[in-house]
């Protein structure tokens, strides 16, 4: 997906990492596209980052007709990795690669952007029904943030149940569990599904930085009720985390050790630097060109970057 915020926002990233807590993050409803309803999570005022995790939309849950499918046009990334995680529908991601991937439920696209890739996301041909997922990105650390673009598509992921709920590691590691995925690092990214009320204590590194997204049902977590469509922050310091799940409950753990360097956010590129992203929106401004590559499979209009605000100054 795209990052829709077109305001002139630069948002400086810094390392929040302290003691557990338990905070509703603040969300922003928005449309992506001719009508995707999202909630955007991260970054958000009071939470730019928890761990390494800069970027979270949940799309949807909506329902999508044939002839108003998701469309979004091929854009740029570097710095990061795309996760496309889903709980119903289909996406179909086409990329500068070369890569064509339908993805369903359970499945997870995993795109490196690195030095710059370029892609688009569509419902495929003839989708319509109900429309429900995940999308988050993880910011690369400055060792890597130029690492070689690549996709990959999962569909072998670890799964297992614990007392009562079926957890899926979708990447990271988690509970002796790791996911092939491959990530840059330390970080936990997981899906836990309850059909009946159930308690649950994972343990977790005491260095990881935590949140919970609420997708479906509700949590109880430290004596707090969790709301659906909701994301809380849940700090570092936890040994082990004990989630109370109502029946029908769809949660998702993500977190990791903080990057602990700066990580500026603009559009749809992140980097340590005003000057790496300065770079990114000339390079797309002169796409098609070697850095991005091309997406010759996608037939619609690219997106366009934003002008950088000259005012923004960054500490
Ligand atoms: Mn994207």
């Amino acid at each position: 997906m795209s990052n829709t915020s077109n305001s002139g926002e630069m948002v400086e990233c810094p390392n929040l990492a302290g003691d557990p807590v338990l905070k509703p993050v603040t969300s922003r409803k928005s449309i992506l596209g001719s009508g995707l309803p999202i909630i955007r999570h991260l970054p958000s005022r009071d939470q730019r980052l928890i761990g390494p995790w800069c970027f979270l939309d949940h799309i949807g849950p909506t329902r999508l007709a044939e002839d108003n499918g998701v469309d979004v046009g091929t854009h740029p990334h570097i710095g990061l990795q795309t996760v496309t995680w889903l709980f119903e529908g289909a996406l179909l991601h086409k990329d500068s690669l070369g890569y064509e991937q339908e993805i369903r439920p359970g499945q997870l696209n995993l795109m490196t952007a690195g030095h710059g890739i370029c892609h688009s996301e569509e419902s495929p041909d003839g989708f319509s029904g109900p429309m429900h997922g995940l999308q988050f990105w993880i910011a690369l650390p400055a060792e890597h943030e130029d690492t070689e673009p690549a996709f990959a598509h999962h569909t072998n992921l670890p799964r297992w149940n614990q007392d009562g709920a079926d957890i899926t590691l979708v990447v990271g590691e988690l509970a002796g569990y790791r996911s092939p995925a491959r990530v840059f690092s330390p970080l936990t990214g997981a899906d836990i599904l309850a059909e009946q009320a159930c308690t649950l204590t994972l343990p977790v590194p005491a260095t990881f930085e935590l949140g919970l997204c609420i997708n479906e049902g509700s949590a109880n977590v430290d004596g707090e009720t969790l709301e659906a469509g909701e994301l809380y922050y849940l700090g570092c310091g936890r040994h082990n985390l004990t989630l109370e799940l109502d029946a029908q409950s769809r949660v998702m753990l993500l977190g990791g050790e903080p990057l602990g360097q700066p990580v500026l956010l603009w559009w749809n590129f992140v980097g340590r630097d005003q000057a790496r992203l300065e770079d990114a929106v000339a390079d797309w401004e002169q796409w098609p060109n070697e850095r991005f590559g091309d997406v010759s499979a996608y037939q619609g209009k690219p997106l366009k970057a934003p002008a950088l605000d000259a005012k923004v100054k960054l500490k």
